[in-house]
């Protein structure tokens, strides 16, 4: 095939849309800003510490994940998370309770008062909403199960998930499956049962049953490898700033080492944040322009800490904790690195991952300057963590803007990407902000938007 498609970025989402373009025979040039791949997913090596700036992990819900592995030669490489990573801690009244797991669990656990577990039993008799793209995540679970488990269960997970607040996020776009167990089944205990009997026949996993990986030498390993495939398609260090129509093809004007370049596209797939895309878009359509520039990102620094095994009490047998707002701390939770993943610190020592701020308290990084976040985020997680003495190695990375928030009324930019879409044909909008933020979610909407793309290449 002679036509040719043009990828902006080269994250997970537009490295694997690439990968399968290409592999289909197709003409591609993947257009990426900074001097490697992998957008968020950044590893590194240091002082013996693995340091995964990004994404920690991945949850393989989707075989296209260890199907790409496998073609990109990496599949010896890929790692699951050891089975210490099935427990999870909630921070609570300063005290780290596990997540229950199971019934008897779940009756036992002090994370939540008798009370809590008793509203429970009404979930099944609470009646639908018909209004999940217009309903806050809080509401949806205020309503369902009651304040205390969206204050000690749903608060800290959302933290966790997108860095987020659940008084903004959209319970249908932001969490369509668990909105779905309302709209299908008519309530979330039902939905689970009957849900799981429905999975079985598709090969999708869900998130909660999912195997946790990544590679020994971390998440960045994926998109490397993917990227080694594209070869000369990958041009790195290429800033895109324009994208013009040209006939019935475009033109992508990029910005290599100070000088402008342009290439002819017959699809152009943009995998680039909406807060950069919006620019390439502005002069072609102010309402897309307007529609991605108003998504949310807020910002989250990750602190990556090492401590000898030695210096901490608290008992490192789970993935990490959680934090609830109520709690009042000034990080959203830690991940306990090295326990999940073991070769990611050095013999005898720990490792965690802690982020900050996030939509819940943007403010901080204005409020507080860098060292002084830093030493307070310190002093409350060595409190938590019964350890004693400063960590042995440290670094930080600051996302400025980080994972894209699906907030109430999202589907007003969803719906207009779709029709964007259709009157500019050949353009095709992708990456975290449509379709979900988890690798994962990125990877199967990379596969729809690659069949899109090859679609128009055949028809062009
Ligand atoms: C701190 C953090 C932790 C996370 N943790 C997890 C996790 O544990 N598990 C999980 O599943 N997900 C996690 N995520 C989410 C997940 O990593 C991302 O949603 C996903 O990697 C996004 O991939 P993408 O390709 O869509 O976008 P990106 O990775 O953002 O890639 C976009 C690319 O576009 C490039 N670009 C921007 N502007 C231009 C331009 N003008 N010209 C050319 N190129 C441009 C960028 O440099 C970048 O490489 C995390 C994200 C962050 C930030």
């Amino acid at each position: 095939m002679n036509k040719k498609a043009v990828i902006l970025g080269a994250g997970i989402s537009g490295l694997a849309t690439a990968y399968w373009l290409k592999k289909d025979g197709c003409e591609v040039t993947v257009i990426e800003k900074s001097s490697q791949a992998g957008g968020a997913m950044v590893s590194a090596w240091e002082n013996e510490f693995l340091v995964d700036y990004g994404p920690n992990s991945g949850l393989e819900t989707t075989p296209l994940i260890r199907q790409l592995a496998e073609e990109t030669g990496i599949a010896d490489e890929m790692i699951y998370a050891s089975s210490e990573g099935n427990k999870r801690y909630i921070l609570r009244d300063g005290r780290l309770c596990a997540l229950p797991t199971g019934a008897g669990a779940f009756l036992t656990t002090k994370l939540f008062s008798p009370k809590a577990k008793l509203r429970l039993l009404k979930e099944p008799f609470v009646g639908k909403s018909n209004d999940g793209y217009y309903q806050s995540i809080a509401e949806f679970v205020r309503r369902r199960l009651g304040q205390e488990f969206l204050d000690y269960a749903i608060n800290p997970f959302v933290a966790g998930v997108y860095a987020g607040n659940p008084d903004d996020l959209s319970v249908k776009s932001a969490f369509p499956k668990l909105y779905r167990l309302e709209e299908v089944y008519g309530g979330l205990i039902k939905g689970m049962f009957k849900g799981a009997k429905e999975r079985k026949q598709s090969a999708e996993t869900s998130k909660q049953s999912a195997r946790m990986f990544s590679f020994k030498n971390g998440m960045q390993t994926f998109p490397n490898a993917i990227a080694a495939k594209l070869e000369e398609n990958l041009i790195l260090g290429a800033e895109v700033k324009n994208i013009e129509r040209d006939g019935g093809a475009y033109t992508v004007k990029y910005k290599k080492n100070g000088v402008m370049e342009s290439v002819q596209a017959d699809v152009v797939i943009s995998t680039i944040p909406a807060h950069a895309a919006c620019y390439l878009f502005q002069e072609m359509d102010t309402v897309l322009f307007s529609h991605l520039k108003s998504i949310y990102y807020p910002p989250v620094m990750v602190l990556y800490l090492g401590y000898k095994e030695e210096s901490i009490r608290q008992p490192l047998d789970g993935f990490g904790y959680l934090i609830p707002q109520k709690e009042n701390k000034s990080y959203l939770g830690a991940i306990w690195s090295s326990v999940i993943f073991p070769n990611r610190a050095p013999e005898g020592y720990a490792s965690f991952t802690i982020f900050i701020g996030g939509a819940r308290s943007p403010q901080l990084f204005d409020d507080m300057n860098k060292e002084d976040l830093i030493r307070q985020v310190l002093v409350e997680f060595q409190d938590v963590m019964k350890i004693t003495g400063m960590p042995q190695f440290r670094v930080d990375k600051m996302w400025p803007r980080a994972i894209p928030q699906y907030n109430i009324g999202y589907i007003e930019h969803e719906n207009y990407f779709e029709e964007f879409e259709k009157f500019h044909r050949g353009i095709l909008l992708s990456g975290n902000y449509r379709g979900g933020i988890s690798v994962g979610d990125c990877i199967k909407s990379s596969e729809t938007v690659y069949k899109k793309a090859l679609d128009l290449l055949q028809q062009v």
